[in-house]
């Protein structure tokens, strides 16, 4: 018998048909990084793994096998649900978007324990409700990812010259950090310093600070939310698919 592999706590990010009767789970680990897995039977057998057969909860896993092919899942019990059936569509759009961009980030047998945390603490507002944030909280998890990913510049400082930049800066290059006034010369636009001083303590919190998050100062919302973009285009391999419904989520959300 092939040995047992025990993955400690886990993340389903996604559920692919295989077979007549099997799924492959992509699990998020914080100690392995991500492990693809074959539920054997779970979908011809309700009963075979529980509930575990779904997106957005956590399972304590365990796998055996896998030298040369998928692992075969041996354990799945649930130790968390976050969305319920009955959670809104924009929760639904928000907590794949999540779970897509932590997927294509982790890496198998790599564990990242911060990028684990980084999808179960967003998961955690996720289900506390994001209607009337949707963009805000979009653009707070976009950018305390890519801190995540080590990837956010320095929003406290001049990458040219080193002042502080409490009064302001440009960030013409989303690949490079920000400027102040005097080295950006006519290179904009602006980036005020509420949404710097919001950036910083977003970045700067193990936890994420949801009430900012919901109410990130919407006047330089759009620069930065452009930069971001730009910069997530540059790490991601692809496009994610779940990036376009969350694009009409936000569009239909009414802020309040
Ligand atoms: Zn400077």
């Amino acid at each position: 018998m092939a040995a047992t592999r025990e993955l400690g706590p886990c993340l389903v990010a996604r559920l692919t048909p295989f077979r007549d009767a099997d799924l492959i789970l992509s699990l998020l680990s914080a100690a392995h990084g991500r492990v693809d897995a074959i539920a054997r039977g779970a979908r011809s057998s309700r009963r075979r793994f529980g509930g575990a057969m779904r997106l957005f909860c956590e399972v304590n896993a365990a796998v055996q096998g896998g030298r040369g092919s998928l692992p075969v899942l041996s354990q799945a019990d649930v130790q968390r649900v976050w969305l319920q059936d009955e959670v809104g569509y924009d929760q639904l759009c928000f907590a794949s978007y999540l779970t897509e961009l932590a997927l294509v980030a982790s890496q198998p047998d790599h564990a990242d324990a911060d990028l684990y945390d980084w999808l179960s603490g967003w998961l955690t507002i996720t289900q506390l409700g994001v209607s009337g944030h949707v963009r805000s909280l979009r653009l707070a998890a976009e950018v305390t990812f890519l801190h995540v990913m080590g990837l956010f510049p320095d929003v406290r400082s001049c990458h040219s010259c080193g002042r502080e930049t409490s009064a302001g800066a440009a960030w013409p290059d989303p690949t490079e950090g920000l400027l102040c006034g005097d080295c950006a010369g006519d290179a904009g636009p602006v980036i005020a310093p509420d949404m710097l001083l919001a950036l910083a303590v977003l970045i700067s919190q193990p936890e994420p600070a949801i009430e900012l998050a919901r109410s990130l100062p919407v006047q330089t919302l759009r620069p930065v939310e452009d930069r971001v973009a730009r910069l997530l285009a540059r790490v991601l391999p692809s496009t994610l698919r779940s990036s376009e419904a969350l694009r009409t989520a936000v569009r239909d959300d009414l802020p309040v």
